[in-house]
């Protein structure tokens, strides 16, 4: 399916039918609208279609190296990230950062600050990289998270991050918390080709 307005094929696949009342969606312009939507023609409902939003840590050791996990599970299986994952409907931003961190690697973190605030329009979605600092917890690996390991800020494995915005999260904590160190980091915050 291509896309709709700017909704990607992979989403507009799944937004076939009205949740409401089941009659096909219809892809158009709508009274009232500013752009094009979809709606239904039986009940009027317009599907509006949003980014959704991934939280994440960059959680900081006392040392002041940095926890990255070897994912385990696709997309980016095999490769580096911090942890994370979808925010659900019922939590903070923040409580589900330090959620998704707790199940990736057992780590207990608070947020202390926002690193960043990376979009993705292909995956629609958006992500917000919070700085966050380990309370307590035991480092553990699981099917999410292959290993887990502390990298300082000159040693962090730029060529084998698994997502762009996880490079441009880490590109940012490295270029604030130790600028020297930015060169090191711009070589691989190339913009993305999807
Ligand atoms: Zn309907």
């Amino acid at each position: 399916m291509k896309p709709r307005g700017g909704v990607p094929a992979w989403l507009s696949a799944t937004l076939l039918f009205c949740t409401r009342c089941g009659a096909p969606l219809h892809f158009g312009a709508v009274e009232g609208e500013e752009r094009e939507r979809l709606s239904c023609d039986e009940c009027g409902y317009i599907a509006y279609v949003n980014p959704r939003l991934v939280v994440t840590t960059i959680p900081v050791t006392e040392s002041g190296e940095v926890i990255l996990l070897r994912r385990g599970i696709g997309p980016g299986l095999g490769a580096w990230a911090q942890p994370g994952g979808f925010l659900e409907i019922d939590e903070t931003a923040e409580e589900g950062a330090v959620r998704e961190t707790l199940e990736e690697t057992g780590l207990k973190v608070e947020t202390t600050r926002i690193v960043g605030i990376y979009t993705r329009p292909p995956a629609a979605i958006v992500v917000v990289a919070y700085e966050a600092r380990i309370l307590g917890g035991e480092s553990r690996t699981g099917p999410e998270a292959l290993e887990i390991t502390a990298f300082a800020p000159d040693a962090i494995p730029w060529s084998g991050i698994a997502f762009n915005t996880s490079t441009w999260a880490l590109r940012d904590w490295v270029r604030q918390v130790r600028p020297d160190l930015a060169h090191l980091a711009e070589a691989a915050a190339e913009p993305e080709a999807s």
